[in-house]
């Protein structure tokens, strides 16, 4: 379970990113963030990854706060993996050595390729197979389409065997019919490990199709914390 408390970001120039926000996520539940540019979303996303150090209250993943310990903060982001809207991968590497990269930088002792363990070779295939790029492993994801780029970004954070994947505007530059996939893809996949899921989105037909739960942002504050039924019977 993540549990944040009292959260608020301000960042240097005084721009406020959260505003005293407290909220708990639990594994297996889908949560969509949704906001405009600028409500906050990414600023959530990466506190609770802690990429972004909240300038005050506490976040808190399975009864852990960590801040001071760099070996607790390792275990903290190896459990609350995240998927970037420009999914951050090398592109002259393949898809396989991605998601091996994302797996070795939580999950190597020796953090060294060579030689690579079976064992992490066999659970990046196997999340490449899951979002449906085995056949693309060797393929440098230069060579990939946008939508199979972000499928292995979600490959890579599935490899680090997360409690929570946070995936920020993942489907942001994708037409329609791959951002459906993708979501679905997502959910399934979340369903079927019981990870639980914090994924940004600004379509509200996405959040409404996809959600178990949508927190609405804006300027930093939650205006809503609902189900998308509650949300469908007021339009
Ligand atoms: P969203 O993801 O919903 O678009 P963000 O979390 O990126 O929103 O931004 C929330 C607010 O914080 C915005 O006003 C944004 O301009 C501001 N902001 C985000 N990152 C920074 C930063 N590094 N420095 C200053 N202001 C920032
Ligand atoms: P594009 O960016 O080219 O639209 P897509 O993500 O839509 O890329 O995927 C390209 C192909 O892969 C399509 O033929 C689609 O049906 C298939 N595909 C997409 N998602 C999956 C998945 N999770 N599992 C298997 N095949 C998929």
């Amino acid at each position: 379970m993540i549990v944040l408390n009292n959260l608020s970001v301000i960042y240097e120039d005084e721009t406020v990113g959260l505003e005293n926000i407290s909220l708990e996520f639990t594994p297996g539940e889908f949560t969509v963030l949704l906001g405009a540019s600028g409500a906050g979303k990414s600023t959530l996303l990466r506190c609770i990854n802690l990429l972004t150090i909240p300038t005050r209250g506490q976040v808190i993943v399975d009864g852990l706060g960590t801040l001071n310990n760099p070996k607790a903060l390792r275990k903290h982001r190896q459990k609350t993996g995240m998927i970037f809207q420009q999914h951050q991968l090398l592109p002259r590497q393949t898809a396989l050595k991605n998601v091996l990269i994302g797996r070795l930088a939580y999950h190597s002792t020796f953090r060294s390729f060579f030689p690579l363990p079976k064992i992490d070779q066999i659970i990046a295939l196997d999340c490449l197979d899951r979002v449906g790029l085995l056949n693309k492993a060797l393929t440098p994801v230069k060579q990939l389409s946008g939508g199979q780029q972000q499928r292995v970004g979600i490959a890579r954070a599935l490899a680090q065997q997360p409690r929570f994947l946070l995936a920020d505007e993942p489907v942001a530059s994708l037409d329609p019919g791959s951002s459906h996939k993708i979501l679905a893809n997502l959910k399934k996949i979340c369903q079927e490990d019981g990870i639980g899921a914090v994924v940004s989105l600004h379509q509200i037909d996405l959040a409404l199709e996809y959600g178990d739960r949508i927190i609405g942002l804006a300027g930093g504050n939650i205006l809503f914390d609902s189900h998308p039924s509650e949300i469908k019977s007021q339009q």
